[in-house]
């Protein structure tokens, strides 16, 4: 296993975690909770060291099955996180509702302080403003007491908000979807973390399924190395020297396995010379719309998402008019609405030729 440092903590944590959202979903349900753990302590036996679960994972099993494996297991071998935030505090946000949901969580996980708990799925600056008065209080006493070492936060922001977000000093982590995909979209933030001294942990690195059900679209990710393409896209985001875990989401000791191929010998370089390197091959890293909406303030009420979903199908191999006709219920003819004003494309996270791309749809 590979493994390094957390920010400037002195944890050293393995270069793939463990993402404890994905146990087996007919064990989850027929209540076979002890197979499902028998992967966790497979993945600690191949070395990794950090796990990620959070109420709510598999029908609110995910802690209990993470606390049954980890339970056994000395607890400095292994870090362990979970989340929180107004939603799951039931929106009160009183003192005794968080320490209530904080003590569920330890008491789950069998264990007596949490490694990293996170500020959960912050989606706006607004929101986070409102969540960090509201909850942040309660982290810090909660720290005091000893029942958290560290307070960390998982947002699904874009790069310049997330540099907003981080400005603030007062998260020593944070957690975020990070992949092949969307890397225009969070790398500004990742960078602004990484030079604060933060732990960066990234989910999704498979892109939500669709770098592997895409796998010729990126074979070059594997090019040159004997690498599946999931594989190699794990092994894309935790070569970033930015980057601190990737987290792999494992229902079987194979899914284990593949994560521990992905980061054998990993050389570790910074996010600008893996993009150069892929640059001077001729490799467009990506041109596919993520769906993150950010375009969405069309003056013309182009629903600019779903077109781009479509034109992503052609992309792929696919057709884009099936797509919005099938998919969508999407007239093509609304495309040629666009008046080019260009106020999506400066908007756009992967920076995409949209009104062009508008053009072509509408034929
Ligand atoms: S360029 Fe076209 S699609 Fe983009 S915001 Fe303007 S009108 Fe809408
Ligand atoms: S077109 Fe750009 S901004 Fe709009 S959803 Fe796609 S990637 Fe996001």
């Amino acid at each position: 296993m590979y493994y390094k440092q957390y920010g400037d903590t002195n944890m050293k944590v393995s270069a793939v975690g463990m993402g404890c959202m994905r146990y087996d979903d007919a064990d989850v349900k027929t209540g076979n909770l002890g197979k499902c753990a028998e992967v966790t302590l497979y993945a600690h036996k191949k070395g990794i060291n950090y796990f990620d679960t959070a109420p709510f994972y598999c029908d609110d099993k995910s802690e209990i099955i993470t606390g049954m494996a980890l339970s056994q297991l000395p607890r400095d071998s292994y870090y362990v996180s979970s989340k929180t935030n107004m939603g799951t505090v039931g929106g009160k946000c009183t003192a005794e509702d968080f320490r209530r949901r904080l003590e569920t969580t330890l008491a789950r996980l069998k264990v007596d302080y949490l490694d990293f708990y996170h500020l959960w799925c912050i989606l706006s600056l607004d929101s986070f403003a409102r969540q960090c008065d509201a909850l942040y209080g309660f982290f810090e006493q909660a720290k005091t007491e000893g029942l958290i070492r560290n307070i960390v936060f998982s947002s699904h922001m874009q790069g310049t908000e997330l540099e907003d977000a981080v400005a603030g000093d007062l998260f020593k982590g944070m957690l975020i979807g990070y992949n092949a995909l969307n890397y225009r979209f969070r790398q500004t933030g990742i960078k602004a973390a990484y030079e604060k001294g933060m732990g960066v942990v990234v989910m999704n690195p498979l892109g939500g399924g669709l770098i592997p059900n895409n796998p010729d679209t990126f074979s070059y990710l594997a090019e040159g190395t004997d690498l599946t393409v999931p594989q190699a896209a794990l092994r894309f985001v935790a070569s970033h020297k930015e980057i601190t875990i990737t987290l792999a989401g494992c229902t079987t000791k194979a899914h284990v396995d593949d994560a521990c191929k992905a980061v054998e010998n990993l050389a570790e370089k910074t996010a600008k010379e893996i993009y150069d390197e892929y640059e001077n091959k001729g490799v467009a890293l990506n041109n596919l719309c993520t769906g993150c909406a950010y375009c969405k303030h069309c003056p013309k009420e182009i629903d600019i998402p779903k077109f781009m979903d479509a034109y992503n199908e052609k992309l792929l191999g696919n057709t884009i008019h099936d797509r919005l006709k099938y998919h969508w219920h999407l007239s093509a003819l609304l495309a040629a609405e666009c008046i080019k004003c260009g106020k999506c494309e400066k908007l756009c996270t992967q920076h995409l030729p949209i009104m062009e791309r508008l053009t072509e749809i509408a034929g």
